[in-house]
């Protein structure tokens, strides 16, 4: 019998649909022409990564990266991978004699094949690896020795650990945001030789397991863009303010104008400064102290936080905890000199280029790598998840992850929530349906209309050409249908005369064109307004 089975898209992905497909590109186009305008060239980095690189870019402690990345062992060893699952769940039992030397055979089998794959490099030749391996041996050891059986328990959780430990390949995620991956190339492909700053865009999927709900998937979509300008001889501190905060600005401005372009309605930008590693850590401690001082009143999320990130605290949209932040030291006030400054210039620089905002010292953002400018833009018609856009400055990452030192800027644009606010707002409309189906009739016809569809198409029309002969009032009615404006109509008169009937469906009015006459009528701004 057939499999009934029914497959879906999996929780917190989508299919993406025409015609809403049609917004999607539009939006994706103009980002495209906009941010040329501003010299911003397309990057296009993989979807997965080495696991280490968001660890180490976005910071281990964060959301993202504690509880939110698709990871997976990337490796060729189903072998090796099940007898490893299999020894995992074996929980052997004292009173079993026969049981534990079972499983100590079949440990003793996994650590020598896991030792001739280390030597072949079949599985990677980490340190890690190499102290995992070598933990297996001494303890299929010590499970031949009669004298340790009193401490089965112990040594079956000592090989559950080490067997953890053993990576079969890389430790690879799904990119849950694409700076890192921007930095990691930027390094990779020595950027910092090119005339600087080096500006680039991307736009794409990218992956986090958090919990689905209007506007937040766990398969979503960004465009982005980063400016990375590495140090030269001489340069960087106090007198690199002014250009830093001017970059600042014109991403910001960049953005803006992408917004304005799509008309989405209700934007709203929000900038602050959290400082830098001069000014930042003094700051976080003092929060830690004030909040520890309130801890009780605090909810689970928030006494966490104390310790882990005092300042995510301050995101915390909990009722209850409002009018506790209000209280809290803000980091306005804590600013070092050069900060204070970067930020009034930003602020300055916003002002020159007429973008509106409102300071926010709440603004915070949920990865670790930024530094002093922090914006956040929202847009109408998204409920609680109403950031459309979020970015900053951060200098210092690629450093991090290896290269000179350099210094960013960047955001990143939740396509999703965009396209939402676009539709909520009526301006989700695309061009659809067609411009001219041809309804022909009569064996002769076919091929005079498969030459003007091609002809047609050619010229940039979208054309609909049905693949079987159909009754006249059938074919008005499926070009109806269809949304088309025109119905070129071909019997065997119009092919014997060369005088083809054009119909206008919005009014019914028919005018006969030859071929090239057809072309230019098309061709008029005002009878074909789905070109553009
Ligand atoms: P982030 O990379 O966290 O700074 O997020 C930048 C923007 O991406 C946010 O302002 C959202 O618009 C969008 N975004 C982040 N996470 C999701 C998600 N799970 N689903 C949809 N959009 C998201």
């Amino acid at each position: 019998m057939a499999n009934k089975q029914k497959f879906q898209a999996i929780k917190g992905t989508r299919d993406l649909l025409p015609p809403e497909t049609e917004l999607w590109n539009r939006v994706e186009q103009t980002a495209r022409e906009v941010f040329g305008t501003f010299g911003f060239g397309e990057i296009r980095p993989p979807i997965f990564e080495p696991t280490e690189l968001f660890a180490r870019a976005i910071g281990a402690e964060t959301d993202v990266v504690a509880k939110e990345m698709y990871t997976f062992e990337d490796h060729d060893l189903p072998d090796l991978a099940y007898a490893r699952s299999d020894l995992k769940m074996r929980n052997p039992s004292v009173d079993n004699l026969p049981g534990i030397e079972a499983y100590r055979d079949r440990l003793g089998d996994l650590y020598a094949a896991l030792e001739r794959a280390f030597h072949a490099g079949a599985v990677p030749r980490t340190p890690e690896n190499r102290h995992a391996i070598t933990r297996l041996g001494d303890l299929s050891v010590a499970l031949g020795d009669p004298s340790l059986r009193s401490e089965l328990q112990g040594l079956s959780h000592d090989v559950r650990s080490a067997l953890e430990q053993v990576k079969l390949g890389d430790v690879v995620t799904l990119r849950p945001e694409a700076t890192a991956s921007v930095c990691r190339a930027y390094i990779e492909h020595n950027m910092h030789a090119l005339t600087q700053p080096v500006k680039l865009y991307y736009t794409g999927p990218m992956f986090r397991r958090e919990r689905p709900q209007k506007g937040r998937y766990r398969q979503f979509y960004q465009i982005g863009a980063e400016v990375l300008e590495a140090l030269q001889q001489g340069q960087g501190g106090a007198k690199d303010i002014p250009k830093d905060a001017a970059i600042d600005a014109e991403v910001i401005e960049m953005v803006m104008v992408f917004f304005g372009r799509l008309e989405l309605q209700g934007v709203q930008l929000e900038i602050n400064s959290i400082g830098d590693r001069n000014c930042r850590p003094q700051y976080v401690e003092l929060l830690r102290a004030e909040l520890l001082k309130v801890k009780d009143k605090l909810g689970a999320d928030s006494q966490r936080r104390i310790e882990t990130n005092p300042l995510r605290v301050l995101d915390s949209k909990l009722e209850s905890e409002q009018e506790i932040i209000a209280g809290l030291p803000r980091i306005g006030d804590h600013l070092c000199a050069d900060c204070a400054k970067h930020y009034a210039e930003v602020k300055r620089q916003l002002g020159l280029r007429g973008v509106a905002y409102k300071e926010n010292w709440r603004l915070v953002r949920g990865l670790d790598y930024y530094m002093r400018t922090t914006f956040e833009i929202a847009a109408q018609g998204l409920g609680s998840q109403n950031a459309v856009c979020g970015g900053g400055r951060y200098d210092g990452l690629v450093e991090l992850l290896g290269g000179p030192p350099t210094k960013g800027i960047g955001f990143a644009i939740g396509e999703d929530r965009l396209i939402l606010s676009l539709q909520e707002a009526g301006k989700g409309g695309g061009a659809q349906g067609r411009d001219v189906y041809i309804a022909w009739m009569g064996e002769k016809a076919q091929a005079t209309a498969i030459a003007a569809a091609r002809t047609l198409r050619n010229a940039g029309f979208r054309v609909e050409l049905p693949p079987v002969e159909q009754k006249f009032g059938k074919a008005l009615g499926q070009a109806d249908k269809l949304g088309s404006r025109y119905a070129l109509i071909l019997g065997e008169d119009e092919v014997a005369s060369g005088q083809w009937t054009l119909k206008t469906l919005a009014d019914g009015s028919q005018a006969k064109y030859t071929e090239a006459a057809l072309l230019e009528f098309l061709k008029k701004p005002c009878s074909s307004p789905l070109q553009g």
